[in-house]
């Protein structure tokens, strides 16, 4: 007889010491978001696939020197530009990223004195086709413009 009053006190206890702690987390601030209906800014650090920075004029800061494609240990980056007529410069034309090999080490972002690639703080990626991590980073760049 003892033991089952026993045993309802202490139901009873462990049911009251969790709603209290349920009540005062009640009335703090939430700290989660209702993904995919909000989603969360990114830290400045945070890093997602790189992407294009563009100018003032949102064209393409690179000037196609190579050396990001050289600098990726994973053979991620396959760009490509040529001098346009009567341009001294030449511009780029093609800008490939293929995310399925990235390990996001940032070599390519370090070796751009240009400024002209950064990673971008995207993380809405889910997808089970490879295809869909192949970028045209050159594309993108021209969407974001329009
Ligand atoms: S290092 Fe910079 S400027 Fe050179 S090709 Fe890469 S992104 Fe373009
Ligand atoms: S972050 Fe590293 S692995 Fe990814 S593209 Fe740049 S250099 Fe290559």
């Amino acid at each position: 007889m003892v033991a089952y009053f026993t045993e309802i006190f202490n139901g009873l206890l462990s049911l009251f010491i969790g709603m209290g702690i349920t009540f005062k987390e009640f009335f703090k601030p939430t700290v989660t978001v209702a993904y995919p209906y909000e989603t969360l800014t990114m830290c400045a650090r945070y890093r997602g696939h790189i992407e294009l920075v563009p100018d003032e004029e949102g064209n393409p800061k690179c000037v196609v020197c190579g050396l990001c494609e050289k600098a990726c240990p994973s053979d991620c980056i396959s760009l490509a530009g040529e001098k346009p007529e009567g341009g001294k410069k030449k511009e780029l034309t093609k800008y490939n990223l293929d995310f399925t090999r990235c390990s996001l080490c940032g070599s390519c972002v370090e070796s751009c004195s240009f400024g002209a690639i950064d990673f971008s703080k995207e993380y809405n990626l889910a997808s089970t086709r490879k295809e869909d991590f192949i970028f045209n980073l050159l594309q993108r760049l021209e969407e974001k413009k329009k």
